[in-house]
């Protein structure tokens, strides 16, 4: 490096108390480091000129040391029910998306964690691009930060985006070095400022990585079950060969004691004559009778070349009396941004795979 080149640092995703610990650095007092975060969280504001309590002179060091480095928007689509989805940029051949679902009381968006993802499930169209990489801090967070400003961000009052669901690209908990510090940007009271109970982590069921998570933070958690016995989530969910469903399950209430929540939801893609019979109802229902559980059942959103179709309402109802019968709280998930393909496991991005064997095969063997 020549000398005197001074490396920028990208302030946007720096936790809390490293940004404060790297505001200390420059010479400058802690509480520079909380008004740093209030422009560039809670007034959306990335422009170091423009914050006006700054001292000049912290300001022009700002302005040579520090960026706020954010995913550039390749695309945006709206589709006639209201949703958005982003393409963003990775780097110069790579995207990923977010998508954002308005409704009457809340303003959802659902963020990637990584380019691809490699858990291979059978009725995802993310697994079918492979993997690349995980996201960053910054790209993580820029999303939400992002979304806030194309959706309209108002300093004051209601925010557009109200709840945050790992629900997009990527499996959260296999690139938890940038999803923790994300989600405490996300939830800190100086920064984004959201409600723990309106930030969930989706997992396909990484049973380590839940354990892990138990120690550092207590957002709602949702867990891929969409199976009720081994046999067959070992064919939808690989994974489930590592850590089968009892081992999930068991992690999955260590969460909620330790984190004093409220209840896992468990996600349930309904697939025509694959896992929506009534006896597989009865099974789950078995599962999660007496237990802090809710069932989000969703409709499955094909894909091109996707070789399942998804039940029938008839079949989706009747699933859901099963469980509610038996005293299993349990929703069906309103399918959204289905015209622009931003429905759940619909997000394909552009991912370079550089994964040599799917995670179904390499565990078949
Ligand atoms: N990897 C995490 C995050 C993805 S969340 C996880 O597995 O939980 C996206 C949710 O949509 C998951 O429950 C996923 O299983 C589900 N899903 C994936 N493909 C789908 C499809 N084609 N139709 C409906 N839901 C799908």
């Amino acid at each position: 490096m020549p000398q005197g080149t001074v490396l920028s640092t990208n302030l946007l995703g720096l936790p809390p108390v490293e940004l404060e610990a790297w505001v200390e650095g420059l010479g400058s007092k802690a509480f520079r480091a909380r008004q740093l975060q209030h422009w560039l969280y809670k007034r959306g504001v990335a422009d170091f000129a423009a914050m006006t309590d700054l001292a000049k002179d912290f300001r022009a060091q700002l302005a040579g040391q520090a960026t706020v480095a954010l995913p550039e928007v390749v695309t945006m689509q709206q589709a006639s029910d209201g949703t958005r989805k982003w393409l963003l940029r990775a780097d110069a051949t790579q995207a990923f998306e977010m998508v954002f679902i308005p409704e009457a009381d809340r303003g959802t968006l659902c963020i990637s964690s990584q380019v691809g993802c490699v858990l291979d499930c059978a009725f995802c169209s993310t697994a079918q691009q492979g993997f690349n990489r995980n996201l960053g801090t910054a790209e993580i967070v820029g999303q939400l930060w992002l979304a806030n400003r194309e959706l309209g961000f108002a300093p004051v009052g209601e925010r557009p985006v109200t709840n945050v669901v790992f629900m997009g690209m990527g499996e959260p908990l296999a690139n938890m070095r940038n999803v923790v510090p994300a989600v405490q940007i996300m939830l800190h009271d100086d920064c984004f400022d959201l409600s723990r109970r309106r930030v969930t982590l989706s997992t396909a069921g990484l049973v380590p990585q839940i354990y892990k998570l138990a120690t550092l933070t207590n957002v709602a958690l949702a867990v891929s079950l969409h199976a009720p016995d081994d046999a067959l989530r070992n064919e939808l969910v690989p994974i489930n060969r590592v850590h089968p469903i009892a081992e999930l399950l068991e992690a999955c209430w260590h969460y909620l004691d330790e984190q004093n929540g409220r209840s896992v939801t468990f996600e349930y893609v309904m697939l025509a004559g694959v896992n929506d019979s009534p006896a597989q109802a009865r099974a789950l229902a078995h599962l999660l009778a007496d237990r802090p559980a809710k069932v989000n059942m969703i409709p499955f959103n094909p894909f091109p070349g996707s070789r399942y179709r998804c039940s029938e309402d008839a079949a989706i109802w009747r699933f859901r009396d099963e469980l509610l019968r038996r005293g299993v709280m349990a929703t069906v998930r309103r399918t959204r941004g289905a015209d622009i393909d931003a429905a759940c496991g619909q997000l394909v991005g552009r991912v370079r795979d550089r994964t040599t064997a799917r995670l179904g095969a390499r565990l078949r063997a």
